[in-house]
């Protein structure tokens, strides 16, 4: 096993990646900013390295500054955790040529899933269900275009092959419209990525977001580890995720689970890995794979008592897959709260000082953070500060514990959307399940519109 794992990354993830390699019993390198000099898992580790400035495109984002990090500390791995450089392919191979080990997929997957084009035709060839679209990228030719559209049928969305982050995407209601579209997501995408291939796909006008996650190790074994439901989000962003997905068909999931674990075996997929759908009246649709941990991973942590981190770790070291998938088995349920620090309900960033901090706890209570008493919150990135996740034998225990936890936890000195939390958990159509991707936006809108002219 490694004896010595460099961490590329900040925050909450930096902390639990650390807590993963200390029970393995591998030490802990951590690199940060000037900003985050004071940081809890900075003190924490056995080692930390100073790499740059606050701006991340100085210090998070410094290729050449973590590479020597790793060589004055005698690291044999990297863990980029997630966002940052843990999905930027050129920064996995300059790890591997320098001679560390990239704790993650290949570069090549990394590209290869990095360009939706080729991700979904991967996909589809590994019969995974994809959005009826165009077969592959859209030609120049304007009279093809209506017609891939019309054969597709309206409303389509125009995206962006290199895009990401819910950037590169245009929505299509008629004909009239469509061409129009198709040139500005085309100039504006060859601007913002350096790529101007665009593709079409029917636009789902209600869908839910389930994704599928799965570890792989080398050897081209894979199992998947149930399903996600992140349906509740504001602007793309996570806001609450849960696992198992409520009222969704168990057979259906083990069909598209097993072709996820299929298509990680085809493509020698390897490390941990996440396949994100929408769902829709009883069907599946592939929209891109994340080839990293994902913010939301506990949830499927407590559910299964599988530690995905410490799985991420032992794969890249080169051990053999040690779970069936009859070994996979779901108990409970688990829903997870991010904790951000910013305006609950206009959603302004919140940084500063926490004066006063209480953590709350309890059976089912699990909280990954850096945060404590004292702490500054730096404005320079994320205002993710922490995961609250509750887990319960029901769903509906999951709530609870969730409602008595967020009733206990204290945060002051900065605003957080605890209070927004507080009232999703009372909210009669999250509590019932199964809401759409567009059910908390229509909610803080209709609210906005209430209280409208109140003082
Ligand atoms: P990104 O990499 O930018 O996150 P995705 O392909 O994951 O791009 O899409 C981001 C979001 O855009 C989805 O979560 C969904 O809300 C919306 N979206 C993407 N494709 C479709 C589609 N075919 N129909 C409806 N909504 C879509």
């Amino acid at each position: 096993m490694f004896e010595k794992i460099l961490i590329a990354n900040r925050g909450e993830i930096a902390l639990r990646i650390q807590r993963a390699c200390r029970e393995l019993g591998i030490k802990t390198v951590v690199v940060h900013s000037v900003a985050d000099t004071e940081a809890k898992y900075v003190k924490l580790a056995d080692e930390s390295v100073c790499i740059g400035p606050a701006p991340s495109s100085a210090s998070y984002l410094n290729v050449p500054a973590i590479i020597s990090a790793a060589e004055v500390t005698d690291s044999e791995a990297i863990h980029p955790g997630y966002g940052f450089l843990s999905e930027n392919a050129g920064f996995a191979e300059r790890v591997e040529k320098s001679g560390f080990i990239f704790i993650g997929p290949r570069p090549e997957t990394i590209s290869l899933m990095g360009d939706k084009v080729n991700a979904k035709n991967a996909m589809k060839e590994a019969g995974v269900p994809c959005v009826p679209g165009s077969e592959g990228a859209l030609p120049d030719d304007a009279k093809e275009i209506v017609k891939i559209a019309r054969s597709v049928g309206y409303p389509v969305i125009i995206k962006a092959s290199g895009g990401g982050g819910g950037r590169g995407m245009r929505v299509v209601h008629t004909e009239a419209a469509l061409l129009n579209a198709v040139t500005t997501t085309r100039s504006e995408a060859g601007a913002a990525f350096g790529n101007p291939t665009v593709y079409l796909e029917k636009f789902l006008e209600n869908p839910r977001h389930i994704e599928i996650q799965v570890i792989a190790d080398s050897f081209r074994n894979a199992v998947y580890l149930g399903e996600r439901d992140c349906s509740m989000q504001r602007r793309h962003q996570k806001v609450i995720e849960e696992a198992p997905a409520p009222d969704i068909n168990r057979r259906l999931i083990s069909r598209v689970g097993e072709r996820c674990a299929e298509a990680c075996r085809k493509i020698n997929y390897r490390g941990a890995g996440t396949f994100e759908f929408l769902y829709e009246d009883g069907e599946f649709y592939f929209i891109e794979m994340n080839t990293r941990v994902q913010v939301e991973h506990p949830v499927t942590e407590q559910v299964t008592g599988i530690d995905i981190v410490q799985a991420q770790i032992r794969i890249a070291d080169g051990e053999k897959l040690w779970l069936r998938q009859r070994d996979v088995v779901l108990k409970g349920h688990a829903i997870e709260c991010r904790i951000n620090a910013e305006d609950p309900f206009k959603f302004t960033p919140s940084p500063g000082r926490i004066t006063t901090y209480h953590q709350p706890g309890g059976p089912g209570i699990r909280i990954d953070s850096h945060i404590y008493q004292g702490y500054t919150v730096p404005p320079h990135y994320d205002s993710l500060i922490g995961k609250l996740i509750a887990t319960g034998d029901t769903r509906e225990q999951a709530i609870r514990r969730m409602r008595t936890a967020l009733s206990e936890m204290v945060v002051e000195g900065i605003k957080t959307n605890i209070p927004l939390h507080q009232e999703l958990m009372h909210d009669a159509r999250f509590v019932k399940g199964g809401t759409s991707i567009h059910y908390l936006e229509e909610r803080l809108a209709a609210k906005e519109e209430a209280t409208k002219g109140k003082p």
